[in-house]
């Protein structure tokens, strides 16, 4: 007797305190044919396609740059894709692209139910992977079962071993690509297979594998029922006009067993033969309605139609339906055209194309050069010998261009205002040709010098602007220049603190 609450025979035990915890009960889905089917082979080809091929892909970015088309250089604190560079103080357009996702994601639940879970999520392709190396080396649903009860023997011990082999290479290949989306690929490919890769990349490259081998070899639907957070949330965007893999109870009920040549007629479609529920990789009864568990994959749709071609019955005994039209259906009502326009869809639909708007304009309207400006903070402020006032500045100008550029360094502020800049080391440069190499940010010191009556207020607002001579691009920031309060005695006060505010 198990401590369970259930003995081994799966009998319940009514006496037994109840279980807090269930064993899983392992699914051995069964393999099916069928245009879903085709259509998931498909998609999984293109999917695993395009994760292993493109690291691979170069794109010329001139000398000493990375020519890896898709690269997250996280030494570099550069991203890569394409033509598109991003710096690290750039990361809100990653955010945006992943806030732009889930809204598409939120769209489409709300359209078609879990069509991610079942085609496209990472969880399911791989699990896809895996589940077709375990039948062709340990053959379909029946056969599995039949061995995994057997006793140990040479034909189960070498399957197994086979079995196991061939996932840890998938996932050893999966772990090795996706290093490769951070380093470069064909260097970081001999540097692991010569072993002279670092820690870092070795101890990447195990976590990656072993994770890969344990969520689709062996933690495979439970990942998706116990793990993930999107199951739990996804129902709040599904509503009756939802089309989801749907039994068609009307149709099928009352269900039972069919004897060849026995009349449909007093009966429902179902003949109880259990292929929708041996080909569901979560191992569900989609009978029993829509379910957490269901990700809406469609197998159950090939292994019930299969049944029906058989029978000479009508396909789509289960299907993809709204809740909505199946409750006509069931009144015997006419059917019930899908609403795609409904409030939830109107606001996804709103926030993508918002969302898309902003990132687009943010996307083309991105310049190439930034600038900061951090006034000193002690001294606020020196009084010069002939009486003005100056206020001392780091200003770094970030050139992102991979060539080296000149910049003019101007600065709007009251009548009389002076700017200079100089090198870290006090070397004064022309402002208005100042050098940055490119790919780097320049760090200078700034000056800024008024004559006392100038001054219009302790804190005087002024904008420093940076322009590159070359491309015309513009960078802004407002700052401020301090002064002593209005009678006091300036010449005081140099090079001490005044007794100003900080902004
Ligand atoms: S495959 Fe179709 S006929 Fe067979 S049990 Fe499932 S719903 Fe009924
Ligand atoms: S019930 Fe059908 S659609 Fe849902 S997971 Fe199982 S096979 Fe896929």
């Amino acid at each position: 007797m198990s401590t369970s609450g259930i003995d081994m025979g799966g009998h319940d035990d009514t006496t037994a305190p109840p279980a807090l915890f269930a064993n899983r009960l392992k699914v051995y889905a069964k393999a099916v044919q069928g245009p879903v089917r085709r259509i998931k082979w498909a998609l999984l080809v293109v999917m695993l396609g395009v994760y292993y091929i493109l690291p691979w892909i170069r794109w010329d970015r001139g000398p000493g740059r990375p020519d890896q088309a898709l690269l997250l250089d996280l030494e570099g604190r550069r991203g890569y894709f394409f033509n598109l560079e991003i710096w690290p103080d750039e990361i809100y357009y990653l955010a945006g692209l992943l806030i732009f996702g889930a809204v598409l994601l939120f769209l489409v639940t709300s359209l078609y139910g879990r069509l991610w879970c079942g085609y496209a999520c990472p969880q399911t392709v791989w699990t896809d992977l895996f589940m077709w190396v375990e039948r062709k080396i340990e053959g379909d649903r029946a056969e599995r079962i039949r061995r995994d009860k057997a006793a140990l023997s040479f034909d189960k011990a070498w399957r197994k071993v086979a079995k196991h082999g061939a996932w840890v290479l998938i996932a050893a290949a999966t772990g090795g690509a996706w290093i490769m989306y951070y380093r470069d690929a064909p260097t970081v490919t001999v540097e692991i297979l010569t072993g002279q890769a670092s820690a870092t990349v070795y101890s990447m490259f195990a976590l990656f594998t072993i994770t890969t081998y344990t969520l689709a070899g062996w933690a495979r639907e439970q990942v998706c029922t116990y793990m993930c957070p999107w199951p739990r949330f996804q129902a709040a965007m599904l509503d009756d006009q939802t089309v989801t893999v749907t039994y068609q109870a009307w149709r099928g009920e009352p269900r039972g067993k069919y004897r060849k040549g026995e009349s449909f007629d007093l009966r429902g479609d179902c003949v109880d033969c259990t292929q929708c529920v041996q080909v569901c990789p979560t191992g569900i009864d989609i009978r029993d309605g829509i379910q957490l568990e269901c990700i809406n994959c469609g197998l159950c749709v090939d292994a019930c139609n299969n049944v029906m071609d058989k029978l000479h019955r009508p396909s789509a005994l289960i299907t993809w339906d709204t809740f909505a039209n199946q409750t006509a259906l069931a009144k015997g009502e006419q059917p019930r055209h899908m609403k795609i326009i409904r409030p939830r869809t109107l606001i996804y639909a709103g926030l993508i194309v918002v969302l898309g708007a902003v990132m687009m304009t943010a996307m083309l309207t991105r310049t190439r050069v930034d600038a900061t400006v951090i006034r000193d903070r002690a001294p606020l402020f020196v009084t010069l010998s002939d009486g003005s006032i100056r206020n001392g500045y780091t200003l770094k100008i970030t050139n992102r261009r991979p060539e080296g550029s000149e910049f003019a360094v101007t600065v709007d502020g009251p009548e009389g205002l002076v700017a200079s800049v100089h090198t870290p080391d006090g070397r004064e440069l022309p402002a208005d040709n100042v050098e940055v190499r490119g790919d780097t940010q320049g760090a200078l010191r700034m000056f800024i010098a008024m004559p006392r009556k100038a001054i219009p207020e302790e804190q005087t607002p002024i904008d420093v602007h940076i322009r590159n001579l070359t491309t015309g691009e513009e960078a802004s920031v407002a700052t401020v220049f301090v002064a002593p309060p209005s009678g006091g005695d300036r010449t005081q006060r140099v090079n001490s603190v005044a007794p100003v505010q900080v902004p």
